[in-house]
């Protein structure tokens, strides 16, 4: 006889994930235990990529909301790759071998977009920038990267 436990961490990581890098993430944790301690736990991420449509999420969203918990998937013996294809819907999902390919969140932002961002505010407010702080920094919304304009730089955006 095993007993169900849930804790909380996994609502902090999918919080941790909201606030600190902007990208909406499902995250289930799930252990069991028995008289002999932790006898089986895992969990999930999920995370959407910067293309991944609305529709996508809609999808995926209501397919984790009926999912069932991620403890009973591991008490059920259920392969990574079946959880996989019960938590996404799609039957067809492709795993990525770690000797091909290494997965990594990989952003095509640069300083010269984020430049061209900087340039929509307007002249006004972008003199406005450099009078009160000779300098500005940006933050991409993806990958959180910083990129810094300084007064030279964003006089040259003016122009
Ligand atoms: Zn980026």
């Amino acid at each position: 006889m095993s007993k169900l436990v849930s804790g909380e961490i996994a609502e902090d990581f999918a919080n941790y994930y909201y606030t600190s890098e902007q990208k909406s993430t499902a995250v289930a944790l799930g252990v069991l235990v028995n008289k002999d301690g932790v006898k089986k736990a895992g969990g999930f991420i999920v995370s959407a990529m910067p293309d991944a449509t609305e529709d996508e999420l809609f999808i995926l969203e209501n397919r984790l909301k009926e999912a069932k918990p991620i403890s009973q998937m591991l008490e059920e013996n259920m392969s990574l790759l079946d959880i996989a294809k019960d938590i996404t819907g799609d039957i067809d999902i492709q795993t990525l071998k770690q000797e091909e390919k290494t997965p990594k969140y990989e952003c095509n932002c640069s300083k010269e977009k984020m430049a061209r961002g900087i340039q929509t505010i307007g002249k006004e407010e972008l003199q406005k920038i450099i009078e009160e702080d000779k300098k500005a920094e940006t933050v991409c919304h993806f990958c959180n990267k910083k990129y810094e304009f300084s007064e030279e730089e964003l006089k040259s955006l003016i122009n």
